[in-house]
């Protein structure tokens, strides 16, 4: 996998200062060749490794870093993004802010899931899983119905799964036009009140023009606020061009992955990711119709990388790359600057970002975590909060020159923070004390710390 062919090549890279053009090729090569194997397709596969490419020459490494970990990191960090993360947040969960009732169409080929899909996301909607911007919104009244009218079995098989699963089913059937379906559909949904009506629709073996129309005109025909394109894992390569033909006949919502309980490497999402540039939403884990998890961008870029010690890797790189900006604050007082409650915020808001402050502060010079975990007193993530509450009620102005801190802004700081003025004052020494610290190390101790962080 992905892991163990890049654990390889960060190996031979041991020693070498920075990422070049040679020294990333072989490492790239790797990449191309995981990717492959993943079953992610070929042009998928150019493109992403391209953008590696481009981002690693970009990368200013520190003589500290080993450049084939630096690579790691732009890999992991390329392949989350790709997986939707640089969508933001909420790019993974199902709108349903429409005039009741909000319509969920169904696409994609013969055999891929949606009419076990369509039961599923009737569970889940109707139990109240849906999540909007964090949130869960409640039960939902739901509706299914089949415009598959193609295959009687298809609409015996929703009416089943939609008993499964306790939500309403609208029957019709196989002489019907899937158009007077749909309106027949809506309009029910309408008059019962039902919050989503979600709509089944036939597949192909294989995509055709005809079946193409017919989904375009029900989705004109219903105006759906999600259209999900429901596709199979197991496809690999071939994901691409029903992707390709879906998302150019429709006006495409999201992504839904099914089966990814069989052997399917992952590489299918990477591949309909990229050719749709929707979100995928949602992942089908099992037959059974509690089977259906939202998408994870990061887990999936996992997946793909193969799973476990890639996190190590790249937590291996992260600390490398903490170490990196320790060295700027480092190179900062090297070079004379002053460091201020304004660096200071900085560097307080970077350890927030990452979490874990225990682990963090092992990374930063001696001097400066010890200088640290005093300010925080133990109580680690609430003095935390509380030392960033201080430093933000004061002003840039006042951040960058402490000594204007007098009694009446000290009593509008501890005001504007929620705490008392001896606790800014507190800060403010220990802060004094730090600045100290930095300018010994200015002096005397900064060879021997940078040796430290190299090593
Ligand atoms: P449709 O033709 O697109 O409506 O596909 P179906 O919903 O009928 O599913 C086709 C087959 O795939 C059925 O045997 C389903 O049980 C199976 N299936 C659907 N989703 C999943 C899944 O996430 N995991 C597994 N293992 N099987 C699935
Ligand atoms: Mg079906």
């Amino acid at each position: 996998n992905l892991t163990q062919r890049m654990s390889r090549v960060v190996k031979t890279m041991r020693g070498q200062a920075r990422l070049t053009e040679s020294n990333t090729q072989d490492m790239l090569r790797e990449v191309r060749l995981a990717l492959l194997e993943a079953d992610v397709a070929l042009p998928v596969v150019r493109d992403f490794v391209a953008r590696v490419k481009e981002k690693a020459l970009g990368v200013e490494v520190a003589d500290s870093l080993n450049p084939g970990q630096a690579l790691v990191g732009v890999v992991h960090q390329e392949l989350t993004n790709l997986m939707g993360a640089d969508l933001g947040d909420n790019a993974s969960e199902l709108s349903l802010a429409a005039q009741p009732p909000a319509v969920i169409l169904m696409a994609g080929l013969q055999g891929a899931g949606k009419t076990t899909t369509t039961g599923k996301l009737a569970k889940w909607l109707s139990e109240g899983g849906h999540i909007q911007h964090g949130r869960k919104t409640g039960k939902k009244k739901v509706l299914v119905v089949s415009a598959d009218v193609y295959r009687p079995a298809a609409i015996e098989q929703l009416k089943t799964v939609a008993a499964q699963v306790g939500v309403e089913f609208l029957p019709s059937d196989p002489s019907q036009k899937p158009a007077d379906i749909a309106r027949h559909a809506l309009d029910h949904a309408k008059r019962h009140h039902f919050d989503v009506l979600i709509v089944d629709t036939a597949g192909r073996l294989g995509i055709d023009e005809e079946m193409m129309r017919e989904i375009r005109a029900l989705y004109d025909l219903l105006n759906p606020i999600e259209t999900l394109f429901v596709v199979d894992a197991m496809q690999g390569q071939d994901a691409v061009n029903v992707a390709k033909a879906f998302a150019d006949a429709l006006p495409l919502t999201g992504v839904v992955l099914t089966k990814l309980d069989g052997d399917a490497r992952g590489g299918a999402a990477l591949s309909v990711r990229h050719v749709t540039g929707k979100p995928l939403k949602f992942v089908g884990v099992s037959e059974k119709l509690d089977g259906l998890e939202p998408f994870h961008p990061e887990r999936m870029a996992q997946r793909v990388l193969g799973m476990g010690d890639i996190v190590s890797l790249v937590e291996q790189a992260q600390r490398n790359i903490d170490i990196a900006d320790a060295q700027k604050i480092t190179d900062k007082i090297k070079a004379g600057d002053k460091f201020d409650l304004n660096d200071f915020r900085d560097q307080l808001q970077q350890v927030k970002k990452l979490g874990d402050m225990g682990s963090l502060l092992e990374k930063l010079p001696a001097q400066f975590s010890q200088a640290a975990s005093q300010l925080q007193g133990g109580q680690a993530e609430q003095q935390l909060r509380r030392t960033e509450g201080i430093l933000n009620s004061m002003t840039p102005a006042e951040r960058a020159k402490p000594e204007l801190l007098k009694a009446s802004r000290k009593r509008r700081i501890a005001a504007g923070s929620g705490v008392s003025v001896q606790e800014v004052n507190r800060l403010l020494n220990q802060f004094e004390q730090m600045q100290g610290m930095m300018k010994q190390m200015k002096k005397g101790g900064m060879a021997k710390m940078m040796r430290g962080l190299g090593g």
